[in-house]
């Protein structure tokens, strides 16, 4: 077997320079990279190769799970304070490092360069938490029916696990699954997006640099469904967790039922918006402009339906409209955009099946509605009006920068239509009135509700939805429920 040398920091970090991640595999301790099959990796604003994505072999997904499974056995004796040590430490140089894995970022993925350089700083954050809390993952001790017996609960790591993450948050998807399942004692391996994969090779060598142990954390890379079946039909492998759309979950579920395995899903979402009418309206329209266009609407948990209540309906949509048209859309290396391409240029066409979808049922395209250009992915900020409820963008998520707007009559009628997917992942409400936002949290199908600002992904609040968008979270206290098992002691004197 080929191996290189751990990236030189050097090599791949110099500073200002134009060198972009040295990509690998990380397999027990080791970057992997020469003699593999590779793949190109893409810049979406210029179309330009900036990488060669080397794949796994099937020995080197043994070579893997081999690892991990040996690592295991020492790794879940470890004591929590060494665990806390070494997230702790990766905390630390992912906010070193940020500026350059975040250009990397912005290289590979598109988004703009605040964002990844925010996305970096926030997940030390999610390092510092796990921090914390995997020092705090205590036990029971359940009072006997008789006193010469002891009973306990013991949580124990679940062991082996193996993590599936998407292209759209690369660095934040991939570090809150390794921190959790490290924290927890377990080993993982973890295949991350091969269309942007630089932030998980930088997050594999800050952790060797850390000193993790050998084989507690690799990575690998592939096609997707191949690595994936592998892994999940492996019995080394005791847990599953994957980002990504509701379809691939579902398909990795079942193949984790088959074979008795854990899972955790973070799926894909059709969250509503809702602004009541008695509330700051202008505020709402600017949040929601500012929200919904975040990396380019390339997320689960991107408002998707936006739902106005009829007196302010008119009012709403020329300030979403205004707000909208003030985003400047191009390169995310250029300070002046904010709003780069969408990732990858099969999300160009995906983009004009839901508006001609939309119009061919009757849908106004208020602004946007088209690709910018011809080279680079982009695509204009787009606004509809007049969708109705079972068209595909209504019924689908569509995961970039489109908004589809419909007015509402009251509360029972927007929590019907609200509620009327199989999704449950976010949603948003904007009131002014404590009955609105009560009846709001108590009655939206959805793992997350956001009234009057967007609070939620956080280190130290859950994340995660409900009904089709998934299971478990990831994501506060509840976080490391997904990576442990409870044994049960009873003994007498
Ligand atoms: P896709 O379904 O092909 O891929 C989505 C992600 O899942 C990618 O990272 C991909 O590598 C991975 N994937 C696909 N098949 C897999 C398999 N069999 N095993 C393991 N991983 C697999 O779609 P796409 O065009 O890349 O992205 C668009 C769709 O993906 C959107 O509609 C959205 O629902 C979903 N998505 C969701 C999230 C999220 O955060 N929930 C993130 C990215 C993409």
């Amino acid at each position: 077997m080929t191996t290189t040398a751990a990236p030189d920091r050097a090599d791949s970090q110099t500073a200002g320079s134009e060198a972009y991640e040295k990509l690998a595999l990380f397999i027990d301790g080791e970057f992997i990279s020469a003699d593999r099959k590779t793949q190109d990796v893409r810049n979406p604003a210029t179309g330009e190769v900036i990488g060669k994505l080397p794949h796994a072999t099937r020995a080197d997904l043994d070579r893997a799970l081999a690892a991990a499974q040996r690592a295991f056995g020492t790794w879940k004796h470890s004591s929590p304070m060494e665990r806390s040590k070494i997230l702790r430490k990766v905390g630390e140089l992912s906010r070193q490092n940020a500026k350059q894995i975040g250009r990397n970022i912005t290289l590979d993925m598109g988004k703009t360069l605040a964002e990844s350089v925010g996305e970096v700083i926030a997940c030390a954050e999610h390092c510092d938490w796990h921090a914390e809390e995997c020092r705090r993952i205590y036990g029971r001790v359940i009072p006997p029916r008789l006193p010469n017996v002891r009973q306990m609960v013991l949580r124990e790591p679940v062991g082996v696990c193996a993590a599936f993450t998407p292209w759209n948050f690369p660095y934040n998807q991939a570090i809150r699954k390794i921190a959790a399942a490290i924290g927890a004692g377990c080993t993982i391996i973890l295949k991350g997006p091969e269309d942007a994969p630089s932030a998980v090779v930088a997050i594999a060598r800050m952790f060797q640099e850390a000193g993790l142990p050998p084989g507690v954390l690799n990575i690998v890379w592939g096609v997707p469904a191949e690595v994936s079946e592998y892994l999940i039909k492996s019995p080394i492998v005791r847990k599953i967790s994957f980002t990504g759309s509701v379809p691939v979950g579902k398909q990795l579920a079942s193949l984790a039922g088959l074979h008795m395995k854990r899972v955790t899903m973070e799926l894909g979402g059709h969250s509503p918006a809702i602004v009541f009418d008695d509330a700051d309206v202008d505020r709402a329209a600017k949040l929601l402009a500012g929200f919904k266009f975040r990396n380019a609407g390339q997320v689960c948990v991107s408002p998707t339906r936006f739902f106005i209540q009829q007196k302010v309906y008119d009012r709403f949509m020329v300030a979403f409209l205004e707000n909208t048209r003030k985003i400047k859309v191009g390169s995310g290396l250029d300070p002046e955009s904010s709003m780069g391409p969408l990732a990858h240029e099969r999300r160009l066409p995906a983009m004009d099946q839901f508006i001609e979808d939309a119009r061919q049922r009757g849908g106004r395209v208020e602004t946007g509605g088209e690709r910018i250009g011809t080279v680079g992915n982009f695509f204009s900020p787009t606004i509809l009006t007049n969708v109705p409820d079972d068209s595909m963008l209504m019924t689908s998520e569509p995961f970039g920068p489109v908004a589809p707007c419909a007015p509402f009559k009251d509360l029972e009628e927007v929590l019907r239509r609200a509620n009327s997917l199989p999704y449950g992942l976010s949603s948003y409400v904007f009131t002014t009135s404590t009955g609105n936002a009560l009846a709001a949290q108590n009655g939206i199908e959805a793992g997350m509700v956001n009234i009057n600002h967007f609070g939620q992904a956080l280190a130290e609040s859950p994340f995660g939805g409900v009904k089709d968008s998934g299971i478990g979270s990831e994501g506060g206290t509840e976080t490391f429920d997904g990576y442990l098992t409870t044994k049960f002691v009873t003994q007498m004197d």
